[in-house]
């Protein structure tokens, strides 16, 4: 491959790599926090990296926007106020603020860059970002959340980089504490949780960790999204109150468009492969 038309994320520890064949570079950074990129790609519309790692292509961002917010806002009984970690570029929050019932979604990344960026070469993905109800921010998430007052917000996304640098922190069961601390009674947190294939330690610890911090219910929910790892990604649900039924007659009557998301992918996503079930003790 010809490095100069080729983008490629090596995934070491796998001995696998992704590429994409590339028009042009359109921007790089390297902001306060980390190094950014931006490409434009000859099959996937525009490409973000950050330190080297994918995050957002135009083609395929709809499978993780749309599997890190509907299955939990259709699974809390009536969200209310939702904070997005992380998600810089607004993919989330937009499909957050598709929810009638939502009266607040405040958005809260460490890095202003990646959201000024998104504006300029995601701009679709920021189409909400005027709505009344969205509140951008701009500092560490985890500070935020320590910083809460108790019975604070309905549903925490994390949607974050992967657990290294700033992101590491978001990992840990002193956050799921503090998330703990300012959810309200049914509240819960939906996390990234990186590839079933090559990060089942990872998951299984983030599973305990949020265990141990009191938010006992939990659910693994699996789903596709080529431009990751393995292109087979997931995101855990860890709730202070029962998960063992969703809104399932709301999620059928959504009053708004998808693209991959509807009730069937909910409950699909739900499903458990045996050496999840076995690794879990499901
Ligand atoms: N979909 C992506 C993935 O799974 O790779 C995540 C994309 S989103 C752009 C990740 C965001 O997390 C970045 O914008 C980064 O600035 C933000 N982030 C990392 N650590 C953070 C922290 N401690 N507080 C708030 N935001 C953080």
């Amino acid at each position: 491959m010809n490095p100069t038309e080729w983008f490629t994320e090596q995934h070491a520890d796998a001995g696998s790599a992704f590429s994409l064949k590339i028009k042009q570079k359109l921007h790089e950074e390297q902001s306060e926090f980390q190094h950014l990129e931006i490409y434009e790609t000859e099959t996937f519309g525009n490409l973000m990296i950050i330190d080297g790692c994918t995050m957002v292509s135009t083609r395929d961002n709809f499978f993780y926007h749309e599997m890190m917010s509907h299955p939990a806002l259709f699974t809390h009984p009536d969200p209310k106020r939702v904070w997005i970690i992380g998600g810089g570029d607004c993919g989330t929050l937009r499909e957050v603020l598709k929810h009638p019932s939502v009266e607040q979604a405040v958005q809260i990344d460490i890095d202003e860059r990646v959201t000024r960026l998104a504006e300029i070469y995601f701009p679709e993905l920021c189409e909400s970002n005027n709505d009344p109800r969205a509140d951008l921010k701009f500092i560490d998430g985890i500070k935020w959340v320590k910083d809460a007052e108790p019975n604070s917000v309905d549903i925490i996304i994390v949607d974050s980089t992967d657990p290294v640098g700033p992101a590491l922190g978001l990992f840990s069961e002193e956050f799921y504490r503090d998330c703990f601390a300012c959810l309200s009674e049914n509240g819960m947190v939906v996390q990234q949780s990186e590839s079933p294939l090559y990060h089942m330690k990872l998951i299984g610890e983030m599973r305990d960790a949020m265990s141990n911090a009191g938010l006992s219910h939990l659910q693994t929910l699996f789903f596709p999204q080529c431009l990751y790892p393995s292109g087979w990604w997931s995101a855990t649900i860890a709730s202070k109150g029962d998960l063992s039924k969703f809104r399932e007659s709301d999620s059928a009557n959504k009053p708004f468009d998808t693209t991959y998301y509807n009730v069937d992918i909910h409950k699909a996503a739900l499903a458990q492969p045996e050496f999840v079930k076995k690794a879990f003790n499901l």
